[in-house]
């Protein structure tokens, strides 16, 4: 028997009709994610860096909702954007490193979507562009978008991936869309295009800056050149950045967008011995965060200093702009509403990535690296050397452990941590995580510094 279906339009046109009566008449709102790979909060100049890196940027956090003090789940590609497009933590998702294809997992367990599923799924039309291979197709993180752009090899700078978005601009869909750019310029090889490459050099602030940083005895002339190429690549995608905004602004789409600005994760940058990432120092974990909301909604500009986890983002999209996703959907958020006036975030909880430590741990018999952030103390219990604590008001580079100084505050920062870390650790995680890699990406993983460099 032939099933009874409805003509495509007059659905979409159902499903809009069942959005205005949920938003109170007014039409969906389109929305942009902008994640730029790597991009360390503290290296733009809006979040107190001393060289201007980030004009285009900054001048889109003053004009919004500027968030001071975001962190990440986990400082790795793959994972962290699982985690922000799911609001769960890399515990309950099951993705914590790079190079793993993740599997939905509807049918058999939690249930689980990203967040283009549910948009989709609620009539939007979904679109990404990617710039590197932790977040191409053979991931899985391609679910739920009707048009997947991703380079032919493992990278490309972000003036190709603008060019890409700014095609699919110029013919763009006639309902509303979902459009994720990731951005990888500041991840290694630092290798900025003229004429961003040329505008930092070493000086005296570049070397203050590293001292005050616990980067001293070890600082080579590779550390300061990594330190002037990150700085110019991130003045690059700071102009392809502006480039995509202005488009929008020219096509009349900007005013009535949701635009989020954020990273997966930081970068080392010789800070704690360590030039790339997946660790969880702060800078590592750090990420900007910048919302414009639609001006309909006339929110005035604001820079929010309340703790805040990428897991948020979702929670506080979906509430602000009353999206249409349903309740199954939201309560398996584990983020809050970033600008809920009741409750605020008090710790964010960091993991760091498992890729070869995991197995290097179990080893050992010790554990996994964890986290706790918060805006005062930050405890990290350690896989293995010592547990640290450091005062986040006066040592947020953390050159100072206080757990010997501190010990009950420390006591009651690793019990939180530990329950934490309970609270997310099920049975069964979100996906089924293939752990099979083929070959041919394995080595592009390397050809990036993941594998055998010890970041990840
Ligand atoms: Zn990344």
């Amino acid at each position: 028997m032939r099933s009874w279906r409805l003509p495509r339009a007059v659905m979409v046109l159902s499903v809009f009709a069942l959005l205005s009566a949920c938003t109170g008449g007014s039409a969906p709102t389109s929305i942009v994610m902008i994640t730029i790979d790597t991009l360390r909060a503290d290296r733009m100049g809006s979040y107190g860096y001393f060289r201007d890196t980030s004009p285009q940027l900054d001048r889109f956090g003053a004009e919004n909702l500027f968030f001071t003090h975001a962190v990440t789940t986990m400082a790795t590609t793959l994972p962290a954007h699982v985690s922000l497009f799911s609001s769960r933590f890399p515990l309950q998702t099951g993705v914590t490193a790079n190079g793993k294809r993740l599997k939905r997992q509807r049918e058999s367990g939690s249930g689980v979507r990203l967040f283009q599923q549910m948009l989709q799924d609620a009539g939007y039309s979904t679109a990404a562009f990617v710039s590197a291979m932790p977040v191409q197709r053979h991931t899985g993180i391609d679910i739920g978008f009707d048009h997947f752009d991703q380079p032919e090899n493992r990278g490309r700078k972000g003036k190709l991936t603008t060019d890409a978005v700014l095609e699919w601009l110029a013919d763009p869909p006639a309902k509303p869309f979902y459009l994720w750019v990731h951005y990888f310029d500041p991840h290694s090889p630092y290798d900025p295009p003229e004429p961003f490459r040329s505008v930092f050099s070493t000086d005296d602030e570049l070397l203050d800056y590293l001292w005050d940083r616990g980067v001293r005895e070890e600082r080579s002339d590779e550390i300061l050149d990594v330190n002037n190429l990150y700085d110019g690549e991130v003045r690059s995608v700071d102009h392809e950045v502006g480039r995509l905004l202005d488009r929008l602004k020219d096509l009349g789409l900007y005013d009535e967008l949701a635009i989020t600005v954020t990273a997966d994760h930081g970068e080392g940058l010789g800070q704690h011995g360590r030039i790339g990432h997946g660790e969880i120092y702060n800078e590592q974990l750090f990420v900007p965060l910048m919302i414009k909301l639609p001006d309909s909604l006339g929110v005035a500009p604001r820079k929010i200093e309340r703790l805040v986890s990428i897991t948020d983002i979702l929670p506080t999209l979906v509430d602000t702009l009353e999206l249409p996703v349903p309740e199954e959907d939201r309560q398996r958020f584990s983020g809050m509403n970033a600008l809920d006036r009741k409750e605020r975030r008090r710790y964010a909880l960091a993991q760091r990535s498992s890729f070869r430590r995991l197995k290097a741990a179990k080893e050992r018999g010790t554990r996994e690296k964890f986290a706790l952030v918060g805006l005062d103390w930050k405890y990290t219990l350690a896989a293995v050397e010592d547990d640290r604590l450091h005062d986040m008001r006066t040592d947020r580079v953390e050159l100072f452990n206080q757990v010997s100084l501190e010990p009950e505050r420390a006591a009651d920062l690793r019990d939180r941590l530990l329950a934490e870390i309970a609270r997310y650790s099920g049975a069964e995680t979100d996906f089924e995580v293939i752990e099979e890699t083929a070959p041919e990406v394995l080595e592009e993983l390397k050809a990036l510094g993941y594998l055998g460099s010890g970041d990840e």
